[in-house]
């Protein structure tokens, strides 16, 4: 029996979610919406997106008992191996399934925003793939701090658009991306990268992310007979953490997501938008978000590029509110302590924002007593992060 059922006509999640974005762009979202659920249910579309994660995700991600961490905590602990996808984490899971719609609403011209640029990489593959244009914003301070990934999207035929307004990082590029939609509606696809943005972007990329959960119930089941007692993952914008949680959502499972505290709860320098945030409105959406009194966005820190995100989506603003799921943290330093607990324990380089589940496990922040199986959610790999942690370790690479 389903009872949870969100979100609403409207797009609201609670008292969360909805379209505020500019009266140009209402007929594009509800475009979209109309052709989304044409082609939700529609087998061909779904059999072409079946086909593509089997052969070129790779899919399914194989669920991968830890033994050795089963051991430190006395507790079984498996890992949904998102870090096995090609390209390296969850994100393709979603920038395929828009590809594929952009595709079929006759869209030529991929428009996205980047902060760390994972989810710009992820969006110049699958353009590359069907050799659509793509541009892809990305602040100034954000493109000299990830050198690598702005290499890696030209190299996959992006152009790379610098964002020199504001703190010239996400949040000025998110602006900047709005602007190209407002003025290019017609042929350009706007491809968002996590469960925010206007309706009806946050429950169409939870609906391409629910494949981790859909996975991960049936090779659970296959593997332990039954259900997990609880399923952990980190939260940025909240994509993976929906994409695991959403099909268990009505079973008796505990839900923990992880958001980044950064250096610490008590300073100005984390991404902690449950546990210090409020309701405001930021990427054409209403959540929970880090601002001051003034509405303006706060700038974020996390030693993890992808959990660095002043928001987070709708839906768990709603699902922190009903108390479905819990919101917990981890600073860097837990985080850099998880990563290496994963690594030498089970030869799995985690990417560190995944290492933020782990490490709600490993420093026991949620009692763990009644627990026999949990699963975490690896959302990537941590080739990525192999520099930062060097840097955060006083190690010298050159
Ligand atoms: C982008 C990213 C995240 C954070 O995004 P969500 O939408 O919260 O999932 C987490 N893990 C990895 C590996 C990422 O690349």
């Amino acid at each position: 029996m389903t009872t949870y059922s969100q979100p609403d006509d409207a797009g609201h999640y609670g008292e969360f979610g909805g379209k505020y974005v500019p009266e140009t762009l209402i007929p594009a979202l509800e475009e979209l919406e109309s052709v989304y659920y044409h082609l939700k249910d529609d087998s061909e579309f779904q059999g072409e997106l079946d086909e593509l994660h089997r052969e070129y995700t790779g899919r399914p991600s194989p669920l991968t008992y830890a033994p050795r961490l089963s051991d430190d905590l006395k507790l079984n602990i498996f890992l949904k191996r998102e870090d096995l996808n090609h390209t390296g984490a969850h994100k393709i899971n979603n920038t395929l399934g828009q590809i594929l719609l952009a595709r079929k609403m006759g869209k030529t011209r991929i428009i996205a925003e980047t902060g760390a640029g994972q989810h710009g990489v992820a969006t110049a593959t699958v353009a590359a793939k069907f050799g659509l244009q793509c541009i892809v914003y990305m602040g100034e301070e954000d493109i000299r701090r990830q050198q690598l990934n702005v290499f890696r999207m030209e190299l996959l035929g992006a152009e790379v658009r610098p964002v020199n307004s504001g703190s010239k990082t996400l949040k000025d590029a998110t602006n900047e991306a709005i602007r190209d939609w407002v003025a290019n509606v017609e042929d350009t696809y706007y491809l968002i990268g996590s469960v925010v943005g206007p309706h009806p972007y946050p429950m169409i990329v939870r609906d391409f992310q629910k494949i981790i959960g859909e996975e991960t119930k049936e090779q659970f089941a296959a593997m332990s007979g039954g259900l997990p007692d609880a399923l952990v993952a980190c939260v940025g914008g909240g994509s993976n953490a929906i994409g695991i949680f959403y099909p268990f959502i009505d079973d008796d499972v505990q839900m923990y997501a992880v958001e980044a505290s950064g250096l610490g709860l008590d300073t100005e320098k984390h991404a902690a938008t449950m546990s210090l945030g409020s309701q405001g409105i930021f990427h054409g959406a209403s959540s929970y978000l880090l601002h001051n009194d003034n509405g303006q966005v706060q700038l974020p820190h996390s030693i993890s590029a992808g959990l660095d995100y002043p928001g987070i989506g709708p839906e768990h603003s709603y699902l922190k509110t009903s108390g479905r799921v819990k919101y917990l943290d981890a600073t860097d330093n837990e985080a850099v302590q998880a990563f290496r607990w994963l690594s030498e324990k089970e030869g799995i380089i985690p990417a560190l924002e995944s290492a933020h589940a782990l490490a709600v496990l490993q420093q026991r922040k949620t009692s763990m007593e009644k627990w026999d199986n949990v699963v975490v959610n690896l959302s990537g790999r941590g080739d990525k992060d192999v520099n930062t942690i060097a840097d955060y370790l006083g190690k010298d690479l050159s």
